[in-house]
């Protein structure tokens, strides 16, 4: 059986084979774009490329990409733990044409791949379209030989591809696999498509047009191809799993969750030790690529990851820390194709132990406070804004993580109550500062926080200092 490992390699050596340069990771830190959060797609390093304001020494690259998807613009962090095909730390696989191939070899590379180099069964697969694409129409009879029912056209964004309201855009043809009538779900474009039988595995963007601020779009004179293929999703299919956790990577890791907690890796806690296995690949490249937990934007989101994995390794009964123990499992897996995870262990480890000792100082109370709130509400309504509040402002539970630990009870947050709640601490933090005498106008600093957007700016901070956070 390919290992995941196996299969990254297979992918990298094929494009190679094609006269495509293998160009490695870029960090899950985006260095030529501060507006994104987090490297979420394997076109995000070659974006000036696609532009034309940058040019290399080659106009074809493949590689094997770091994404995270659990903040900004993607946020993938709720899927996971009930779909069989989500993470919020994956790697995407690519092939890219700055100016080279089209659509054509862009199609027949990717076909000859999974039908001849993986020897997937052709009459599993299936094609969506942008509606107007008659040439994609053409090329997958064509190359593929595929039926028309197995063409589906979408008139969606799913299929059109923009990075904003200007620049390089065009349409896309996604590639799924049917992992047959035993799961539910149906084809992409019906009312059942958010069902896990026929799998996304592959996309591939045409970069076709170039779209002007008044609306209107010319044909680029040099045309590109952007794909992405999850490893994870690819490697599932031929391992002949339907769901990426049973993959032998990610059993590796639930195995080790299950041994760190004393639990059975496949009972009722299996949820918990998904969820555990896809945080600590994320918080761990997070770290190794320099970002720390913290009480705003990127750390902000770590921390929420890092805490919602701790809380379930709570539920699975671990009376002491245990997310820094799954490291060496990690770096077992993963240390070879990416050797920052091996420089970076003990970093990573003492992060994971500090975050998790404090936080298990507050995370019993809070779960205590949470229950009792829950026992008195009425049949399905929500917690209130308030209680959401004391839990984070007291007790360091992030929204998002209040929001889990309810779904799995049915229930919601009331998130605007939340809010004002939020506003009112503020405000109330901004009267006592003004208060104190220190300074003659301290609304320029509140001024200037509000305006970046550093909603935890002050006495977040000083709350975390004593460890309320
Ligand atoms: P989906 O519709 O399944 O959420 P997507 O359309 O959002 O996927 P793309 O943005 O097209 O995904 O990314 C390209 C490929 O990366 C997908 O076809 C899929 O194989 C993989 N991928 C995307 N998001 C994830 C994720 N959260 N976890 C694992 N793999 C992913
Ligand atoms: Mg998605
Ligand atoms: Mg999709
Ligand atoms: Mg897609």
């Amino acid at each position: 059986m390919l290992s995941l490992n196996d299969i990254r390699s297979s992918f990298i050596d094929y494009f190679v084979k094609h006269g495509h340069a293998h160009v490695p990771s870029s960090p899950l830190i985006p260095r030529n774009d501060p507006t994104l959060m987090f490297t979420a797609a394997g076109m995000v390093q070659f974006k000036n490329l696609f532009t034309g304001v940058e040019t290399r020494d080659y106009t074809r690259a493949t590689t094997a990409q770091k994404c995270v998807r659990a903040g900004g613009k993607h946020n993938d962090l709720d899927n996971v733990g009930y779909t069989a095909r989500h993470h919020t730390f994956f790697e995407m696989l690519g092939n890219f044409s700055f100016g080279d191939y089209f659509k054509d070899e862009a199609i027949a590379l990717a076909w000859g791949l999974l039908t001849r180099e993986f020897g997937i069964d052709p009459d599993r697969l299936l094609v969506t379209v942008f509606h107007t694409d008659e040439e994609a129409v053409a090329i997958w009879k064509k190359v593929a030989g595929l039926p028309d029912e197995r063409i589906i056209r979408i008139a969606t964004d799913d299929n059109f591809w923009s990075a904003g309201p200007t620049g390089p855009c065009g349409p896309c043809t996604e590639i799924f696999f049917d992992h047959g009538p035993e799961v539910w779900g149906g084809p992409p474009g019906s009312p059942e498509e958010d069902g896990d039988r026929f799998i996304e595995i592959w996309n591939i963007v045409f970069m076709q047009y170039e779209q002007f601020e008044d609306g209107t779009r010319t044909e680029l004179k040099s045309k590109s191809i952007d794909t992405g293929m999850g490893l994870e999703r690819i490697g599932a299919l031929l391992q002949g799993k339907h769901d990426n956790y049973d993959t032998d990577l990610f059993r590796a890791l639930i195995e080790a969750s299950a041994s760190v907690t004393g639990t059975d890796p496949d009972g009722d806690g299996n949820v918990h030790h998904r969820v555990i296995a896809d945080h600590l690949r994320s918080t761990s490249f997070l770290i190794a690529d320099g970002v720390l937990p913290s009480s705003e934007g990127r750390g902000y989101v770590l921390r929420r990851i890092m805490r919602r994995a701790m809380r379930h390794a709570h539920l699975l009964g671990a009376a002491d820390p245990v997310m820094h123990r799954l490291v060496p499992a990690l770096v077992g897996q993963m240390g070879q194709a990416f050797p920052e995870l091996g420089q970076s262990q003990a970093m990573i480890e003492q992060t994971l132990l500090g975050e998790e000792t404090r936080f298990r100082q507050t995370l019993e109370r809070g779960l205590k406070l949470l229950d009792d709130a829950v026992i008195d509400l009425p049949e399905g309504a929500a917690l209130p804004g308030e209680t959401a509040f004391k839990l984070y402002d007291t007790f360091g539970f992030p929204l998002d993580l209040t929001q889990d630990a309810l779904r799995e009870r049915g229930r919601g947050v009331d998130t605007e109550g939340f809010d004002s709640a939020m506003a009112r601490q503020k405000a109330q933090a901004r009267a006592a500062w003004a208060g104190s005498g220190e300074t003659a106008d301290a609304s320029v600093w509140f001024d200037v926080a509000d305006k970046h957007g550093v909603t935890e700016f002050l006495g977040y901070d000083s709350l975390e200092a004593e460890g309320q956070v």
